[in-house]
């Protein structure tokens, strides 16, 4: 069998988004599957619509989050450059070929002759084809005009591993460029010529490039090259589920999510569920987990929803499956301030206590702040809790003063507090929901906290003592 060789062949044209990992994923997915090579190729043949630094940003982005390629523009590899820029010369043999064997000529029209052509058919109501202007005889070409192709308009009929079989009348074929007069050449070109070179066996891209695949399968048969495999990835739609997934519900840089505390695996497992499934009802996967269960056939059509809630969920539970020496890693830049003298031992046992509450990283600070430095007490935590704003304050000083003398007779140990916070319980005759909800806030003053004994246990008894008195002398 044929090595599988996949690519992700973005154009510099902006920051990585969801969309365009989870091409580079699929495509990756589906080379590490095979134990095949994953190559990323940078198609920058549009000069206009380039932005600075941004291949630089996708390549980062991509090794961000341990999409690795094998071939590229900063590893090289066997069919270098990886740049379309810099394969120019690549392309000129080709583009004879076309012209040798009478399937190129030189566009003789400027872009207002174009332009009038257009309107005279717009006004008659028919479509606009170059075809249908093809020059008597062409110029020789000279480089300084566009090379257009001579198609040969016929119906198609092929398959795509994720639509299925699909069809093409002869109407939609058309003679498009295949060099500018810039001399670079267009996508619709070198991509083919690029992926014939570069040995790709699979074609896996985004639903923009279907309805000119008619005109490639024209331009391979011209070229006497073997159709690859074909994949072509559904929409993701926004959070309605209704509209293409525009910039502001989601389609944002995909380091910004890494940068708000999620995963990179989450990031993977995510954009893997946006249009795939396994079958079963498994939502969480590990990446090699993917690696072995992905497959093309499994891609829906249709088109994914993104959702930005399911992510958050994704997130914690890729969060929990962390070990916590792992997690201690990965959260070194987003303790809080408060922390910053703390050792490493006493960040653990805190990162332990909330890694089951953490959503993302970057809760963090509002989960642990409290550990680490005097929280401001905020009474309105109480009042406005439904089942503590009943109690008079009376009640609270007599409930905390309690507290306060049962645990300067306990041991520290979560498991000492927890007796006697339970016997406390028996003593006061109180619910936990009340008692334990007090004895909470009055240590944290936090929104969340993990459980009460082993927080305890972690602030120590001089500072959950300190801590209840202080609390105590608000409710007098
Ligand atoms: N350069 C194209 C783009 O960014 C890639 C299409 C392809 O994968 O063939 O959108």
């Amino acid at each position: 069998m044929t090595d599988v060789r996949t690519r992700f062949a973005p154009s510099p044209t902006g920051f990585l988004h969801v969309g365009g990992v989870r091409t580079a994923l699929f495509a990756w997915l589906v080379a590490r599957q095979a134990k095949g090579q994953f190559i990323l190729r940078i198609e920058d043949t549009d000069q206009a619509r380039e932005v600075e630094g941004s291949a630089d940003h996708l390549i980062t982005s991509l090794k961000a989050l341990g999409i690795n390629y094998d071939e590229g523009p900063d590893i090289g590899g066997p069919y270098a450059p990886y740049l379309q820029s810099q394969r120019l010369d690549t392309y000129k043999p080709w583009a004879q070929k076309l012209i040798d064997s009478g399937r190129a000529y030189a566009d003789p029209y400027t872009a207002e002759e174009i332009q009038a052509f257009r309107d005279e058919a717009k006004a008659e109501k028919r479509a606009f084809l170059y075809r249908d202007h093809r020059p008597e005889n062409s110029p020789v070409w000279d480089g300084t005009t566009a090379l257009r192709f001579k198609s040969e308009p016929k119906s198609y009929q092929w398959h795509d591993e994720v639509m299925g079989d699909l069809h093409s009348g002869p109407e939609v074929i058309d003679d498009i460029i295949l060099i500018k007069s810039d001399g670079f050449p267009t996508y619709n070109f070198a991509h083919i010529i690029d992926d014939a070179e570069m040995k790709i066996t699979h074609v896996i891209r985004g639903q923009e490039f279907l309805s000119s695949q008619p005109n490639y399968l024209n331009i391979y048969e011209a070229l006497g090259l073997a159709f690859p495999i074909f994949a072509t990835m559904p929409h993701i739609l926004g959070e309605s589920g209704n509209k293409k997934l525009g910039k502001r519900d989601g389609a944002k840089d995909v380091l910004d999510y890494l940068r708000d505390g999620y995963l990179p695996e989450t990031m993977i497992n995510f954009i893997a569920s946006l249009g795939w499934n396994d079958g079963t009802e498994q939502e969480i996967f590990t990446t090699s987990e993917l690696i072995e269960k992905f497959s093309l056939s499994r891609v829906q059509r249709s088109g994914a929803r993104f959702d930005e809630q399911r992510l958050l969920w994704m997130n914690g539970q890729h969060i929990r499956l962390l070990g916590l020496d792992d997690l201690y890693t990965r959260v070194a830049d987003f303790w809080p301030d408060s922390a910053r003298e703390a050792g490493e031992e006493s960040k653990k046992q805190v990162l332990a206590l909330v890694q089951d509450r953490l959503k993302t990283l970057a809760d963090l600070p509002t989960l642990t702040d409290y550990f680490f430095t005097e929280p401001t007490p905020d009474w309105s935590m109480i009042t406005n809790n439904k089942q503590l704003s009943k109690l008079t304050n009376d009640e609270i000083k007599n409930l905390l003063s309690a507290a306060k003398s049962a645990l300067e007779a306990s041991e520290f140990d979560a498991e000492s507090i927890q007796t006697t916070l339970n016997t406390l319980l028996e003593t006061t005759g109180q619910k936990p929901g009340i008692l334990f909800s007090l004895i909470r806030l009055a240590v944290s003053w936090a929104p969340f906290s993990p459980v009460l004994n082993e927080t305890l246990s972690a602030l120590g008894k001089d500072t959950s003592l300190a801590r209840l008195d202080a609390a105590i002398e608000l409710a007098k």
